[in-house]
């Protein structure tokens, strides 16, 4: 274990006035000091285009922390180590100034030259972010130097490329670190330790015995005040090309050599060089997209159209269902079906291993397949449902079910998932995060569905009610190979 006193940093994050600082940088470096792995020999600089006052923004930082544990002293002498400085981004002569106050810092607080560059603002400032640190020496040549990316890297294989190279002028590969907050939850990083490190999961991973896969990430939330990111993205760029792709990667990926971030690496390359691109004719097959219009409930949930900021005739989808392939010998064949959307019955995360039903030579009725379900969100835990026989004086089969649930008490002690990030970017791990090799194959396999429902306008939008779990045609994507969705929420019936 590392002596927390040694975890040394100074932390520039751009976008230091924004929600993604306040809502979750902020608590999550706050977590990290009142566990003591960030301590005295810290300091933060946040930018943003705003004239404050360093008082100021410490009384914004402590403001976002209210819910949190700690007593207000604590929080209080953890705000001393934040400095503002107002900034534009797009002017060389401020990252002077922010060159200047950074070695003063360093001086203070003896953070031997290690920085961390952390983009919490508009991607297309990116590029132009790191061109600067650059050109004005902002790159530490004294310790080491680490560039945090949030999503989204880009809005299509071009644009992610033309970002990347542009970041790669200035930062090598082991310098970038892309944010996939999915990839820093709790059951997501469970999953590698529950296929390898069981015999009865891990010889029966493959398609000799599994009929499907089904990957769910589902949101109760409509779009919100996101709708000029929204209206860009849709659900397809928002969800599947990352989160869900990192997804399906861990659960079926092969073995790595060892638990680190480069053999986890090459494993998801030679899976992701088995992802079946889709060509044109093959889109409406495998894809399905939905919008969602009002909620039956009165006067509840407004259509998608009808949200502030979004296009009256928009044509941006807020739901994805999709039968995804993987052609390599473990997998050809096996369909795995991926969901996510806004506006649904319930908000959670879950992956379902449908095994295959055998028709058995011993009982009549052939077996119900065994079913895995691994809860991501809101439980965190694992459930089995396998077979056996009812209760009493006969032979007619039951359903058992085995599960396993990490409680309450012990999900409140864990690191969230900014705080496991966060503090891997200090540590300098970068297995939970996504290398520039993934983003390339998962672009492209996003850009042959975007293409082509780019140019081919919905016709039937809305085409799921606010509240329910997306259009009949994502249910007809499974039925018609005679499978259905493991999940089936009921429709959301209350405010
Ligand atoms: P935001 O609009 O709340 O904050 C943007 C910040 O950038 C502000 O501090 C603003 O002052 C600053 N800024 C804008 N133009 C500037 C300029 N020219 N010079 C200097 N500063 C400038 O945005 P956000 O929601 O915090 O999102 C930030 C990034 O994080 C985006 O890339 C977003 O996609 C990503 N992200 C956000 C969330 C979230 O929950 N908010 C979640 C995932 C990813």
């Amino acid at each position: 274990m590392q002596n927390v006193s040694e975890n040394r940093v100074l932390i520039y994050i751009f976008g230091g006035s924004g929600d993604l600082a306040h809502r979750k940088l902020y608590p999550a470096l706050f977590n990290l000091y009142r566990k003591n792995h960030i301590k005295h020999n810290f300091a933060v600089i946040g930018t943003a285009r705003r004239d404050w006052s360093d008082d100021y923004y410490r009384s914004t930082i402590l403001k976002s922390l209210e819910e949190l544990p700690g007593s207000f002293n604590q929080k209080n002498s953890f705000t001393k180590h934040f400095y503002y400085q107002a900034h534009d981004v797009t002017d060389s002569k401020h990252y002077i100034a922010l060159d200047n106050l950074g070695i003063e810092l360093e001086k203070k607080y003896e953070t031997q030259g290690n920085r961390i560059f952390y983009m919490a603002m508009a991607p297309k400032f990116f590029a132009t972010i790191a061109e600067h640190l650059k050109s004005q020496n902002l790159v530490s040549e004294k310790g080491y130097n680490r560039i945090v990316i949030e999503k989204p890297f880009g809005r299509d294989f071009a644009s992610a490329k033309e970002l990347n190279d542009a970041i790669s002028d200035t930062f090598s590969e082991d310098q970038i670190y892309r944010i996939d907050h999915y990839l820093g939850k709790e059951m997501v990083l469970g999953l590698l330790p529950l296929r390898f490190s069981n015999p009865f999961f891990e010889q029966v991973w493959n398609r000799d015995f599994i009929d499907n896969i089904q990957i769910n990430l589902n949101e109760e939330l409509g779009v919100e005040d996101r709708a000029g990111y929204y209206e860009t993205a849709g659900a397809l760029r928002d969800m599947v090309q990352n989160h869900i792709m990192q997804i399906l990667a861990l659960t079926t990926l092969g073995a790595p050599e060892k638990m680190s971030a480069e053999a986890l690496r090459d494993q998801k390359q030679k899976l992701f060089a088995g992802l079946q691109v889709y060509k044109p004719e093959e889109v409406s097959k495998y894809f399905v997209r939905g919008q969602y219009g009002a909620s039956d409930i009165p006067d509840h949930e407004p259509a998608y159209r009808d949200e502030p900021n979004v296009a009256p005739n928009s044509t941006i989808e807020t739901f994805v269902a999709g039968e995804v392939h993987i052609d390599n010998d473990q997998w050809r064949g096996v369909p795995i079906f991926i969901r996510t959307g806004k506006r649904l019955p319930e908000k959670n995360s879950r992956i379902d291993v449908v095994f295959k039903p055998r028709q058995n030579p011993i009982f009549s009725q052939p077996d119900e397949p065994n079913i895995l379900t691994i809860e991501i969100e809101p439980e965190e835990g694992v459930a089995l449902q396998f077979n056996g026989k009812k209760i009493g004086q006969t032979t007619d089969p039951a359903r058992y079910q085995l599960t396993y649930q990490h409680s309450k008490a012990e999900i409140a002690q864990v690191l969230d998932a900014y705080e496991r990030l966060i503090y891997d970017v200090i540590l300098g791990d970068h297995t939970n995060f996504s290398h520039w090799l993934e983003l390339e194959k998962t672009w492209k396999f996003v850009d042959a569905i975007r293409q082509y429902w780019d140019n081919n306008a919905p016709t039937d939008f809305p085409n799921y009610k606010s509240g329910t779990a997306g259009p009949a045609a994502s249910d007809s994507l499974l039925q018609r190979s005679n499978r259905q969705w493991i999940y089936q929420p009921e429709p959301r019936t209350t405010r």
